[in-house]
């Protein structure tokens, strides 16, 4: 089985991936299975083993992945926040490097960012929506690729690209269907010719 390590509360445990000679292989049933956990939602029932034999912790999910181990926060704990949104169960097929992306995307950096913006216009239609809505409302989109950052990367604000919701969901559409970069995708949404 995967390494286990907790928190002083317990409320997260981090499970590494079973790995072969240091390898993780994302296809493997047990691995592959906690990737798709934040959008199948299977419940995880975690149990810890100690000299007196197992211990039920309680009902997990999963809140993050990370290269090597899932952070398991859980269920009803704050850290619980960062799991996906049910409607992008749609992108459900999109693979482990989409669903980082999500994750990557829900961090409270990424967040905040879009909330403090100072600017309601798309990067990529220059559409205002504070204008046309009369709503200060924009998304952030995480425009670095997962595969360049570690754990401890900081998210500076050039890593995101201010976007309106049509443009952001089109932009992940593409992401979900390519292994296209967000530089290249901005090319086929919005040609300069
Ligand atoms: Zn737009
Ligand atoms: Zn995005």
């Amino acid at each position: 089985m995967g390494g286990l390590q907790s928190d002083d509360n317990k409320l997260a445990f981090h499970y590494s991936f079973k790995a072969r000679n240091g390898k993780v292989n994302f296809q493997e049933k047990a691995n592959d299975v906690l990737i798709k956990q934040p959008q199948h939602l299977y419940p995880i029932f975690l149990f810890t083993e100690s000299k007196e034999g197992w211990h039920y912790e309680g009902d997990f999910s999963v809140a993050k992945i990370e290269e090597k181990f899932v952070v398991l926060a859980r269920k009803g704990s704050a850290l619980e926040d960062t799991t996906l949104d049910q409607d992008e169960a749609v992108y459900q097929e999109g693979g482990r490097r989409y669903v980082t992306h999500l994750m990557a995307e829900r961090s409270n950096a990424v967040v905040s960012a879009a909330k403090s913006a100072s600017s309601w216009i798309c990067e990529i239609c220059s559409m205002d929506f504070y204008d046309k809505y009369g709503v200060k409302y924009i998304e952030a989109h995480h425009k670095t690729p997962i595969s360049t950052y570690s754990e401890k990367y900081a998210i500076k604000p050039q890593d995101l690209a201010l976007l309106c919701p049509n443009c952001h969901k089109a932009v992940h559409i593409h992401m979900k269907n390519s292994d296209l970069e967000y530089d290249e995708i901005i090319k086929i949404l919005a040609p300069t010719s």
